[in-house]
């Protein structure tokens, strides 16, 4: 394949958190227009099948385009349908009332719902608290609450109080709750399947009592049909907050099955519903939004079909399409599951019912999500337009699912993006010329080794098997047996990539640990040596001295805009990046600005500075200083002589040719604001500390401290030279150098 266009397209800008968020697969906002765009298309109709992504729909009737969407899935549609209205923040508060009024007995049912959660302040005692309740599993109180009052500003983790266990005692008849929700979905059914009792059993019996009290008043809600789609929309974040899948230890939440976590939060579910009008009123202005055959005007809008696209059987009757876009989905048990018992809360059995698969299924495999997917790529594929898609959260097992769901449907890829730290790829996908023969006769050692050049840095297993999958197919490879998809597909492509890997002609593995996490590079290395990182620092510093303010989406993007599709830059060494040089704008959250002390002009002072010490300390020392980058010392009285090169950022690289030598000792004399940067440049590259391991790192600091010392002769320069330990405490280094 060809390294280059299309690059990897991240976010352009980063949208607060969505409803669903912690199951819905993540977007880069923006990608799919920017992929329609790559591929000449600028406006028209376009089809997301799956639609299992609101935000990806967003973006493209954003951008202009004629969205038609199919999605099985009511509670997806739902957040999508409310999201495109952009009702006014009025229209959620009278929404809000409306509900919160509705009676119980005597009770509204926001103060009956308020109520369980009552916790007095420990100091003040005043009831103007935001609590929340930390669990652990199976126990019958909480353990803990963290709290913060309103009235006299008290805030952390508190032991619970005597008011909260006699709250917890007021919730009624347990099994009377979870009888009345699975009654709502399963009417008559005394025995739900395994995973409707799991979804029940995923609550704590306070969130339960109020979901059960919610939903035994849902259908006399008399309001607006505005405010109903409102309600609904907010309560599938009740919903979600109100499940005990919400574990303490774990930062990152993305729970693929129902598993309740050993310690786990409770919410206030009211303050949820309140609160989830922030993830849900995201767009500032309307989007038309129609249900088909109904369709919105040609100045854009989205077409919403509640059902599986396949059961559209006269594909005439579809708008004419441009492409399809969309978002590919990996199997979700916990959403699925959890969709399909919300809507029957929401809506009743009738809407449960269409989801009884989601009910009764409990793993989704291999097998079953390549002909679920196969299902989509066939369909779409008698529309004869390309298909784009963005594929989050991959391992290399889906990606072979997705590539094999494709070809096997008459799809030909030949165009992707990868991105290895984030995992997430982006697809064109063409209809299949049969007529052309473009398989590719390269040794299939190719690929990788063009991709380890370009990178021209060490990459690992991983890394290295989702490129070759992905490079393959598009050269369509013989032995890629793509269209026959069962349990050996896997297997005998993951052999046929550690066979071309272990090539000892061609590669290296740079380190002695287990195939499977190992890192490789190669044997004939590009003679031009100019790793990945220090790339990258390059385009990075040119960004930030050319613009004043960023965000660190901002920079990504344009980073990711320079370099080959398969190679975008890590994020985690973006913000290593950012914390060297920029420093956080404080009247602008998530934008970073360029610190005062790495101006040009700044910057050059210090150079100029450092050349002079080192200047006069070579000769205080008796050696006879010459040249400037890098400046000389040499002596025959001394042993060793050393040459300074001085550098302002870690790009190192830029002194290889020059700082190889027999003669001299090399050292650098970079800012200390370097110095975790370059640490994580030697730990992470073996290649690159092969280059630069054995050289002297000087921080400025150090180089005038020692200028300072006024008994500074020959010997003591020599043994204080690596006293301020630059960068990195040899450890863990590669083996095979
Ligand atoms: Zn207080």
């Amino acid at each position: 394949m060809k390294f280059g266009k299309p690059a990897y397209f991240s976010d352009k800008k980063s949208m607060p958190p969505l409803i669903l968020d912690r199951f819905l697969p993540p977007y880069p906002f923006g990608a799919l227009s920017d992929m329609l765009h790559f591929s000449g298309i600028e406006k028209g109709w376009i089809l997301d099948p799956i639609g299992n992504q609101p935000l990806s729909v967003i973006e493209l009737a954003q951008a202009g385009f004629q969205v038609f969407v199919a999605c099985n899935n009511p509670i997806l549609g739902k957040i999508l349908q409310v999201m495109c209205a952009a009702y006014p923040i009025s229209q959620y508060q009278a929404a809000i009332a409306d509900f919160g009024a509705l009676k119980r007995g005597e009770k509204r049912l926001e103060s009956q719902i308020k109520q369980l959660y009552i916790s007095p302040c420990p100091d003040c005692l005043s009831d103007q608290t935001e609590v929340r309740f930390l669990w652990k599993k199976n126990q019958s109180f909480p353990f803990a609450r963290e709290l913060s009052c309103k009235n006299c500003g008290l805030n952390g983790l508190y032991k619970i109080a005597e008011e909260d266990r006699e709250n917890l005692s007021q919730i009624g008849n347990i099994q009377l709750h979870r009888t009345k929700v699975i009654q709502r979905i399963l009417p008559g059914n005394s025995d739900p399947s395994i995973a409707v009792k799991e979804v029940i059993d995923s609550y704590l019996p306070r969130s339960l009592a109020v979901i059960s009290s919610i939903i035994n008043k849902l259908d006399s809600l008399i309001t607006t049909t505005e405010r109903k789609d409102i309600i609904e929309a907010l309560l599938i974040h009740v919903f979600d907050y109100g499940n005990m899948l919400w574990g303490i230890a774990s930062s990152r939440n993305r729970p693929k099955q129902i598993s309740v976590p050993a310690e786990f939060y409770e919410f206030n579910l009211w303050k949820v519903l309140e609160e989830a009008v922030t993830r849900i009123r995201i767009i500032e202005n309307a989007i038309p939004f129609t249900y088909f055959p109904v369709l919105p005007p040609d100045s854009g809008g989205i077409c919403f079909y509640p059902g599986r696209i396949n059961a559209i059987k006269d594909i005439d009757k579809l708008p004419k399409f441009r492409a399809v876009a969309t978002v590919l989905p990996r199997p979700n048990q916990a959403l699925w599951t959890y969709n399909a018992v919300w809507s029957g809360w929401i809506w009743g059995q009738d809407a449960a019912r269409k989801l009884k698969g989601a009910l009764e299924r409990r793993r989704y495999d291999w097998i079953w999500h390549t002909q679920a997917i196969r299902t989509v790529f066939a369909y779409t594929s008698k529309l004869e337009v390309p298909f784009l898609a963005v594929a989050p959260e991959l391992s290399n097992s889906y990606i072979l699912v997705y590539l094999s769901a494709a070809s096997s449907s008459k799809f030909q890829l030949e165009n992707a993006a990868y991105h290895p730290e984030l995992k997430s790829g982006q697809f064109y996908w063409y209809p299949k010329q049969t007529s052309i023969n473009l398989r590719s006769k390269n040794e299939l050692s190719k690929n990788i080794q063009n991709y380890l050049a370009l990178k021209n840095a060490p990459a690992d297993y991983q890394e290295l098997l989702s490129l070759f999958i992905i490079s393959e197919t598009i050269d369509q490879r013989e032995a890629f047996q793509l269209e026959k998809f069962d349990n050996t597909l896997f297997i005998n492509t993951q052999k046929l990539f550690e066979d071309t890997i272990q090539n000892k002609e061609v590669f290296l593995q740079v380190d002695d640990d287990q195939l499977e996490n190992a890192e490789f590079w190669l044997k004939n290395p590009p003679t031009q040596y100019q790793p990945f990182y220090d790339q990258i620092e390059g385009c990075f510093i040119r960004y930030v001295l050319k613009n004043q303010l960023f965000s660190f989406d901002e920079v990504a993007y344009f980073i990711n805009q320079q370099f080959p599709g398969m190679l975008p830059v890590s994020n985690f060494y973006l913000q290593r990046l950012l914390s060297s040089y920029c420093a956080p704008f404080s009247e602008e959250a998530n934008h970073y600005q360029l610190k005062s002390q790495e101006f040009i002009q700044s910057r050059k002072n210090d150079l100029n500075q450092l050349g002079k010490i080192i200047h006069s300390i070579g000769i205080k020392l008796g050696f006879s200083v010459s040249g400037d980058q890098p400046i000389e010392w040499s002596s025959s009285d001394h042993e060793p002589n050393y040459r300074f090169f001085i550098t302002a950022s870690s790009i190192i690289s830029q002194f290889k040719i020059k700082t190889e030598s027999n003669e001299f000792e090399t050292v650098i004399i970079f800012p200390g604001s370097r110095a975790e940067l370059l640490s994580y440049k030697l730990k992470n590259d073996p290649v690159y500390h092969n280059h630069f391991g054995k050289i002297h790192f000087v921080k400025f600091r150090h180089l005038r401290s020692m200028n300072e010392n006024p008994g500074l002769n020959f010997k003591t320069w020599v043994q204080i030279l690596d006293s301020d330990p630059a960068v990195w405490q040899e450890s863990n280094q590669p083996v095979l150098f």
